[in-house]
């Protein structure tokens, strides 16, 4: 059967290229071009599927085989000859089991489009929606098999015979493709990929995903909104100047594969309309390119040394995630090294204004060719994707410099100010704030982390130095006054200087602090916690957070005799090796099923590893938990984590009684939320009692603490049994020098005894909180600026994208950290201090008056952003 295609295939390209040949006997040159493209048009439509596809690639690609062929090939995109009225009906009668007339007021027999696979006809529900219809082409899962088995038998052939293609493993490669154009004709694989898309981008501002109809859609059927729109290559009617239409189908596509790791795999002008205000419409989801979140973070890291000319990191990067056998190139590193280099330093610098993916993928591969090295199916994928992206991207604007978006898209999205911000910063700071300056360069000879200079991940390029600080206002080194929302991430909870607290650590100072003796504050804030947590019995007093759940987790691994620890991605429990583990920087496998992966350099290898990473919400987390119960220790988690400033109720009780269940403890790390979002944290509000709690900042009243409290069979492992041997066999050190001392706990135990007395602040604050967030949210909207914020009983946290997501790993995802980060210093112009990347918060001294100022500064803030083209789009 193979060999009968394949003779076929001869016998049809021979065939037509006969015609061809006599045909332009005694033609001219212009006549010869025409008749060529007929020629080549007509032997892609006689051949299939395949060939139509890949004359749809090969029409966007002028620049390679002219502009009187591509045009021609263009009515491959979504002009090819329909299928019959009959056929149409009969696919709905065994599909779904019901006539057209059924499901329909009206149905346009005569397609809009029709392309390789399928054809496309508008209709209107009987509900009145009026939808588009896509079926699946008569026999064309057969047609496309035969077509990529007649293929399949030529590369192999060319594998065999040539030694010199026998390094490109081209029947592997094949292999991959088959595979993924088959899949093509099964619309419910289109079906959820296309749900999957619509989710990504639901209310993004430009660009849209249709809806779909899923009880409509078919194995053969797939029903959809109907989005009126202009076909992609009529682009030029579109009330929209060309480049900035192009720069958004750029950053779409990008998006896509920064961010959301799933683009649209086929983007040629057949398949995207616009709307004639300039929307972005994306249809037909029959290839999609998936990458996993290393390839995302191997793309995304790649480009991001290109845009600083880190050559020898790009490459580095490129290899590591994009490269398959290796071999060679690991040998001869120095030479390969240098290779790629010339070919990054060619595109990325030289021709960076005529830059062209598809040319710098073509240098890059020869060099991978030299070194018996290719790429891996995704960048192979990726390579596909671009070819007829960048095409069509030409086509919609010749001069697009497409590099130059690359920039500015990776630059939107770094966490680190750039030059065109430091320029707006830097005269306004040296005039407004000379005293800050000043002690930032100097303290930079002498600091480095944890103090908010040049630390990890958040470097601050403007800190802010204060002398004095009361309720929520601050006052810094140069007399400039702001209201705060950081409250110093999160101890501040009465505000800063709060007269019971002041009163409380002077009288503690009068006294003389001590710490390793006993003293009454300690046993009163002791008394004063436990009473707050239903859950606790006793308590353990450390000296931070970090500490606190450590020390949970040691008591557990002694309660269990084991040692692996289960905790969420995206929840931070402190700066320790374990702690850190998938906590907000950096995650690994896949969304239902993460991995661990360690939070900074430097962690121990071991430990990251013994720790189980689950994905908080999901129900599949549940049932790793049970599988992996018996090599487990413990579950720690962020009940509400803050950055996200929710809550999952249902999940937590299931979480809740599964531990119970597998008596394995359930630690609940409320460093932040313990007083904060209610007196007794988030247990409090869910009625889900922990095995252990971590806590931390309010409980310090503004000094160093932690304590971890729970029950008493858990935290007397830290308790001596009176007899060395038994306590080294069976028990837990906990301890540290400054751990219950007199001044910490007299601060914290005027702040608990404070709040104790006055419950109204939490309900002020809960008021407050949402208060501020609507106010914050109508703003932005006013300003048609994509915005999110997320808020939850004085906790917030604000973001610039179109996003709504559950797990924590989309969060960090196609966020404008730019935006993020430069919102802090012009919210600092307008009297507002807050921190650059971090959760924000409100204290109970913030007063109406300060949250209409955080508004006006909002405000304001978002015009000059919006001046200063930070959201151009
Ligand atoms: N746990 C959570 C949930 C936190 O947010 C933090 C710090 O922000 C910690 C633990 C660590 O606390 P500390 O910074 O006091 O060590």
């Amino acid at each position: 059967m193979i060999i009968f295609q394949f003779f076929k295939l001869l016998y049809l390209t021979v065939l037509h290229l006969i015609a061809h040949f006599f045909l332009s006997l005694g033609k001219n040159e212009q006549d010869r071009q025409s008749l060529r493209s007929e020629w080549i048009y007509k032997y892609m439509l006689r051949m299939g599927p395949l060939y139509i596809k890949v004359g749809q690639i090969l029409a966007t690609r002028s620049d390679l085989i002219g502009k009187e062929i591509a045009n021609r090939l263009r009515e491959l995109q979504d002009n090819t000859p329909p299928c019959s009225k009959e056929y149409v009906r009969e696919v709905f009668t065994t599909e779904l089991g019901q006539s057209i007339e059924e499901n329909f007021e009206e149905f346009s027999f005569q397609p809009i489009a029709s392309a390789s696979i399928a054809q496309v006809h508008k209709g209107i529900l009987q509900t009145g929606q009026t939808v588009a219809v896509k079926i699946v082409k008569k026999n064309i899962r057969q047609q496309l098999k035969q077509n990529l088995d007649s293929v399949q038998l030529i590369v192999k052939f060319a594998h065999w015979l040539l030694p010199s293609v026998r390094p490109l493993n081209l029947p592997v490669r094949f292999q991959e493709l088959y595979t993924l154009l088959i899949a093509q004709t099964d619309m419910k694989q289109e079906a959820a990929c296309q749900q999957d898309i619509y989710n990504n981008f639901k209310n993004h501002s430009y660009v849209r995903i249709p809806a779909l109809i899923p009880e409509l859609c078919t194995s053969s059927v797939l029903v959809m909104e109907f989005i009126e729109g202009i076909k992609g290559k009529d682009a030029h009617q579109v009330d929209l100047p060309a480049p900035l239409l192009a720069r958004r189908f750029q950053e779409a596509i990008w998006g896509m594969l920064y961010f959301d790791g799933y683009s649209h795999g086929d983007p040629h002008p057949g398949n995207i309309v616009f709307t004639k205000d300039g929307k972005v419409i994306f249809i037909d989801f029959g290839i999609t390119v998936k990458l996993s979140e290393d390839e995302k973070w191997g793309l995304s890291s790649f480009y991001f040394a290109c845009n600083r000319k880190e050559w020898d990191l790009a490459v580095d990067r490129f290899t590591k995630y994009f490269v398959v056998n290796k071999d060679k190139l690991l040998r001869e590193w120095a030479q390969y090294n240098q290779e790629v280099v010339d070919v990054l330093k060619l595109h990325f610098e030289v021709r960076k204004s005529r830059w062209s993916t598809i040319a710098y993928f073509q240098d890059i591969n020869k060099v991978l060719r030299k070194y018996e090295a290719q790429y891996t199916t995704t960048f192979t994928k990726i390579d596909l994707l671009l070819l007829s992206f960048e095409g069509f991207l030409n086509q919609i604007d010749p001069d697009i410099d497409i590099w130059a978006n690359v920039r500015k898209f990776i630059d939107r999205f770094s966490p680190y100010i750039n030059t065109a911000v430091k320029e707006t910063f830097d005269h306004y700071f040296s005039e407004h704030s000379p005293n800050s300056i000043e002690l930032r360069d100097r303290a930079q000879n002498s600091l480095i982390a944890p103090t908010h200079i040049d630390r990890y991940f958040f470097p601050s390029t403007y800190p802010l130095f204060i002398k004095k600080a009361s309720g929520c206002k601050l006052e810094d080194v140069d007399g400039n006054t702001y209201v705060d929302i950081s409250c110093g991430y999160g101890p501040h909870f009465l505000g800063y200087a709060h007269p019971a607290v002041t009163t409380a650590l002077i009288e503690a100072v009068q006294m003389g602090g001590v710490n390793v003796m006993g003293n009454l504050p300690e046993v009163q804030l002791a008394e004063t916690i436990v009473d707050a947590f239903p859950s606790a019995n006793k308590a353990i007093f450390s000296n931070s957070g970090t500490e606190s759940a450590l020390h949970a987790m040691r008591l557990c691994r002694v309660y269990r005799k084991r040692d692996k620890i289960a905790k969420f991605e995206g929840h931070f429990h402190g700066f320790s090796d374990q702690g850190m583990v998938s906590s907000w920087f950096r995650f690994t496998g896949s969304k239902d099923q993460p991995e661990p992966i360690d939070g900074t350099q430097g962690c121990h290898k071991g430990t990251v590893q013994e720790t189980l990473v689950l994905q908080y919400g999901h129900p599949r987390s549940l049932e790793r938990l049970r599988e992996a119960a018996d090599e487990l220790a413990c579950v720690i988690c962020e009940p509400m984590p803050s950055l996200m400033a929710t809550y999952d109720q249902e999940f937590l009780t299931e979480l809740r009684s599964l531990c119970t269940q597998l008596d394995l403890p359930l630690i609940f790390d409320e460093v932040v939320t313990g007083f904060r979002v209610a007196y007794g944290g988030v247990q409090t509000l869910t009625g889900i009692s922990p095995d252990l709690t971590c806590l931390g900042k309010i409980i310090g009243g503004g000094l160093p603490c932690g304590a971890v409290v729970g029950k008493e069979e858990l935290i007397n492992i830290a308790k001596s049994s009176r007899d060395p041997f038994v306590d080294y066999e069976s028990k837990a050190f906990i301890g540290g020098t400054m751990t219950g001392n007199s001044l910490t706990c007299s601060a914290g135990l005027a702040a608990l005894t404070y709040l104790r007395k006055h419950p109204e602040i939490y309900t002020r604050l809960e008021q407050q909180t949402n208060w501020l967030a609507q106010e914050l949210l109508k703003i932005a909207q006013d300003h048609a600026v994509q915005f999110k914020v997320r808020a939850n009983r004085s906790i917030f946290s604000l973001s610039f994208t179109h996003k709504d997501i559950k797990f924590f790993r989309e969060k960090q995802a196609g966020s404008n950290f730019k935006a993020n980060l430069a919102l802090a210093y012009y919210m600092r112009r307008h009297g507002v201090y807050m921190p650059e990347l971090h959760t924000l918060m409100l204290n109970g001294s913030h007063t109406q008056e300060d949250l209409d100022t955080i508004c006006q500064a909002f405000n304001h803030s978002l015009q000059e952003m919006i001046r200063d083209n930070f959201f151009v789009m």
